[in-house]
C-alpha cells in the first residue's frame, strides 16, 4: 500500500449505518419484519399476554408443551409455560448435549403502574384506583395520557378472569390527572422526579353515581356495579388480582419515511420478539437452542418467574440428564445472549452520552460488553474471547452491529439479566436494540436495528 487512503481504509474502524450496507431487498425485508413485531406489541402489553402470544406463535411452529420430569427427545421442540408469566422455549439439536446450549434470554415485563390490593375509592365526584408503580418510570410522563387496564382477577373458587379494557376503539380508557399550568407554579419549581409523587398516580375510572343512590360512595358503587356486570367480581376480589395500567396507544410508524416504530414496551419486546422468531425459525439447528422470555426484570429479576428463579437451571438439568449429559459440562459449554435494549445516543441530550461508545440509531444491533454503575458495579463484563467468537459469527452473516455502553461513565448506569445467567458458568454477553426514550410510555426504535437483532439471533443459533 502506498497512500494514506489505502492505509486508513485498512486500519480505521468506522461505525456504519445499516443503510450504508443493506440492499433495497434487505431494507424491504426489515420493513416487513417490523409489521409482525408491531402486531406482537399490540397483542402483548404485559408479560402474561406476551406468554400467550409466544405460545400461540410457538404452537403454530410445531412446539409442544413440556412438563417438568418429562424426558426430552432429540429433534424435539418444546415450550415451558412458567405460571403464565414467563416462557422458556427449547429445541433439542442433533449434536451431543455436552456441546452446550445456545441461549437467548430477553424479558417480557415492562415498566407500568399496578393497582394496589384495595384500589377503589371515591373522592369529590370521581372514582379512582390507588396504584403502585412497577419498574423505573418517570412519573411525570404517565399523567394526562390515555391508559388501558390489563390483567387478571383470581377468584377464591380457583377461576381466573382476564381483564383488558382500553385497547378496542370502542372501549373507554383511563387517566391520571395533572395540574393545570395556571395553578402549577409551585409544582413547576420542583425537580422533575418530585413533581408527581407516587401516591398521586391515582387512576380516574368514573364519575357517575349509582342510579337513585343517595348514600355516600354512590360513584364507587356504580363503578363496582359495572365491574360486577362485566366480570362478576366484587370489591373483595381485588385482593387476589393483578391489574396493570399501561398506555392505551398502539404501535405506530414514526417519521415521514416510516423508518421508526413508536410503542409502549419496546424494552424488552424489541429483543424478545426477534429472539423468539429466531428459535422458531432455527428449530432444526444441530445445536440445542433455548429462548427465555423472563418476567420481573424491571423489578430486579426476583420471584419465581424472574431470571433468578431456579426454573431455568432445572430445565437445563432435565435436558442434560435426558440426553445422558453432565449438566455442569453442558453449562460450561453453553453460550448466552442476554437480549436487552440499550440507550441510543440522543442529540437532544448529548450530556449524558459519550458519543464514541454509545449506540447510534440505525447502526445495527448493539453488543454491550459491560453494564453496571460507577466502576462497572453489578456488571457481567463478557470476556473478549466470547465477544470475538460472536463477532466472527455475526460478521460471517453480514449482520450490522455496533459496540455500546449505557451512557457516560458516572452518569448513572443500569443492569440486565446477564449476570444471573453468567453466575451459572455460562458465557454471556448483552446484545440488543438501541432505544430512544427508554421506559417512557411511548418509546422509539429503528426498524433496521430490530431486523439486525433478528439476524444476529439467527447467526448465533446457527454458527459453528
Ligand atoms: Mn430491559
Ligand atoms: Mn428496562
Amino acid at each position: 500500500m502506498s497512500n494514506a487512503k489505502e492505509w486508513s481504509e485498512k486500519l480505521f474502524y468506522k461505525k456504519k449505518t445499516v443503510y450504508e450496507s443493506a440492499s433495497k431487498q434487505a431494507l424491504d425485508a426489515a420493513h416487513d419484519y417490523a409489521r409482525g413485531y408491531a402486531a406482537f406489541l399490540d397483542a402483548a402489553k404485559t408479560e402474561r399476554e406476551a406468554v400467550k402470544e409466544g405460545i400461540r406463535l410457538a404452537t403454530a411452529a410445531g412446539f409442544v408443551p413440556y412438563t417438568l420430569g418429562e424426558r426430552v427427545q432429540r429433534g424435539g421442540k418444546y415450550y415451558y409455560n412458567n405460571r403464565g408469566k414467563s416462557l422458556i422455549l427449547f429445541t433439542v439439536g442433533s449434536e451431543p448435549i455436552e456441546c452446550g446450549i445456545r441461549i437467548a434470554a430477553a424479558h417480557i415485563d415492562a415498566p407500568r403502574i399496578d393497582l394496589k390490593q384495595c384500589p377503589l375509592y371515591e373522592e369529590s365526584g370521581m372514582s379512582f384506583f390507588k396504584t403502585h408503580y412497577y419498574g423505573g418510570i418517570r412519573k411525570y410522563q404517565w399523567v394526562a395520557t390515555p391508559l388501558a387496564l390489563h390483567g387478571v382477577v383470581a377468584m377464591a373458587d380457583g377461576s381466573v378472569i382476564d381483564v383488558s379494557v382500553g385497547e378496542d376503539e370502542r372501549d373507554p380508557v383511563f387517566y391520571i390527572n395533572d395540574l393545570l399550568p395556571h395553578l402549577g407554579q409551585e409544582q413547576s419549581k420542583k425537580p422533575l422526579g418530585e413533581a408527581i409523587p407516587g401516591e398521586k398516580l391515582n387512576v380516574l375510572v368514573g364519575s357517575r353515581p349509582f342510579d337513585g343512590a343517595d348514600e355516600t360512595d354512590a360513584i364507587k358503587l356504580n363503578t363496582l356495579a359495572l365491574l360486577h356486570e362485566k366480570y362478576g367480581i366484587t370489591e373483595a376480589d381485588f385482593l387476589s388480582a393483578e391489574l396493570c395500567v399501561v398506555p392505551a396507544f398502539k404501535a405506530r410508524d414514526i417519521g415521514f419515511d416510516r423508518s421508526l416504530i413508536g410503542a409502549y414496551g419496546h424494552d424488552d419486546r424489541v429483543c424478545a420478539y426477534p429472539a423468539l422468531s429466531a428459535i422458531l425459525e432455527c428449530a432444526d439447528s444441530k445445536h440445542t437452542l433455548m429462548c427465555i422470555l423472563a418476567d420481573k426484570e424491571e423489578t430486579g429479576s426476583d420471584g419465581n418467574t424472574g431470571m433468578k428463579s431456579d426454573i431455568f437451571m432445572d430445565l437445563i438439568n432435565e435436558i442434560a440428564q435426558s440426553l445422558g449429559g453432565n449438566p455442569a459440562v453442558v453449562r460450561a459449554n453453553s453460550k448466552c445472549l442476554s437480549a436487552d435494549v440499550s440507550a441510543a445516543y440522543d442529540p437532544n441530550f448529548p450530556d449524558v452520552f459519550e458519543k464514541r461508545n454509545t449506540p447510534l440509531l440505525s447502526c445495527g444491533v448493539v453488543l454491550t460488553k459491560f453494564t453496571g454503575s460507577r466502576g462497572k458495579s453489578g456488571t457481567n463484563d463478557a470476556s473478549a474471547e466470547y465477544i470475538g467468537w460472536l463477532r466472527g459469527a455475526m460478521e460471517k452473516e453480514g449482520v450490522v452491529w455496533q459496540a455500546g455502553e449505557l451512557g457516560r461513565v458516572d452518569c448513572g448506569g443500569g443492569g440486565t439479566v446477564a449476570k444471573y445467567i453468567a453466575a451459572h458458568n455460562i458465557e454471556t454477553v448483552d446484545l440488543g436494540v438501541p432505544v430512544i426514550s427508554m421506559h417512557a410510555p411511548f418509546e422509539v426504535i429503528a426498524k433496521v436495528d430490530l431486523y439486525e437483532a433478528y439476524r444476529a439471533f439467527v447467526a448465533f443459533c446457527t454458527a459453528e
